[in-house]
């Protein structure tokens, strides 16, 4: 997987590409309509020529040829107006005025060339759409509210969560913090690290999502080292993005292999400092059971763990609409 950076540059270089093309193709156009154009140009060309060597000599003829310049413009202009084109229908065309479509002004990067990188992060992050609607402003607590009798018991354990999420969301970097999100499944698990994953991207963080089982599909297949095959790329990303979220562990099919990768992750992670939350529907005895002792003893040492409440909001949600 390319970095950020990397797409953004290429798109900002096809952005210049295709201004130069529409520019051309402008130019091409204005000449096949006004014969004269072109002509006009090529004495433009010559003066400035003229002018710039004058300068160097410091001859006497420097007003006379500014003034012939200004004179050739003028005629431009006004052919280009009797035309109907606009002024400045043959300039160079720039996407971003403010760096000319370089990405840069006085050695920082643009504003244009930071919108890039941030959509490019946002697109390697493999958020869906939806997901990528999931915000914390949009945490509905009401929707906690309608479990019967255990409806004031799950609604103070969500705000918990919700408080506990954002706090991680706002500083999981500067803290090394983890996340192990436990409960069951419709509980908002998904949607709670949806939620941290947009305010990371906001934050200019680099964001990974993968459901567990297709995260050992992508490990598995990067094995082979195919040509063309984006998976070790990815597999590589895994291990140097900012947040890794691994969503619903313990629904792919547990191997030997499946097994020692989830530790090298988790611990190759926690080694460089980089951030992982790790949600899954069973319960810590099955957790343990089903991965190694190792990996149990990582999520005691080293996550916060979180366990959401209460029964299905999608059966819930159904059932109010
Ligand atoms: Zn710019």
């Amino acid at each position: 997987m390319e970095s950020a950076y990397v797409l953004a540059s290429r798109e900002l270089e096809e952005i210049r590409m295709n201004n130069q093309a529409e520019q051309s193709r402008r130019h091409m156009e204005v000449c096949n309509a006004i014969p004269q154009f072109a002509a006009l140009e090529t004495e433009l060309m010559k003066n400035g020529t003229r002018l710039l060597g004058c300068v160097l000599d410091k001859c006497n003829s420097f007003d006379e040829i500014k003034n012939s310049i200004k004179e050739l413009q003028r005629k431009k202009a006004e052919l280009l107006k009797e035309k109907s084109y606009p002024a400045d229908y043959v300039n160079d065309i720039y996407s971003c005025e403010i760096c000319r479509d370089t990405g840069f002004v006085e050695g920082k990067r643009c504003v244009c060339l930071k919108n890039l990188i941030s959509k490019h992060i946002g697109a390697n992050s493999n958020l869906t759409e939806f997901m990528r609607g999931q915000t914390f402003d949009k945490f509905d607590m009401s929707i906690f509210a309608n479990q019967g009798e255990n409806s004031q018991r799950v609604l103070k354990v969500m705000q918990t969560v919700c408080d506990t999420a954002l706090t991680f969301a706002e500083s999981f970097d500067v803290g090394h913090d983890n996340m192990l999100l436990m409960g069951n499944a419709g509980t908002g698990k998904t949607f709670v690290s949806s939620c941290i994953a947009n305010r990371a991207l906001e934050r200019g963080k680099t964001v990974y999502y993968q459901t567990a089982f297709k995260l050992f599909e992508i490990f598995e297949s990067s094995k082979f080292n195919r040509e063309d095959d984006e998976a070790p790329g990815i597999v590589k990303y895994v291990y140097d993005v900012d947040l890794l979220i691994i969503d619903d562990l313990g629904t792919e099919f547990v191997t030997q292999f499946t097994s020692a990768a989830l530790f090298d992750i988790i611990n190759t992670r926690i080694t460089a400092g980089k951030s992982t939350i790790i949600s899954t529907n069973l319960d810590f005895e099955t957790l343990s059971e089903k991965y190694s002792q190792r990996i149990a003893s990582r999520f005691i040492g080293e996550y916060k763990i979180l366990q959401t409440l209460g029964e299905d909001i999608r059966k819930i949600k159904r059932i109010r609409h």
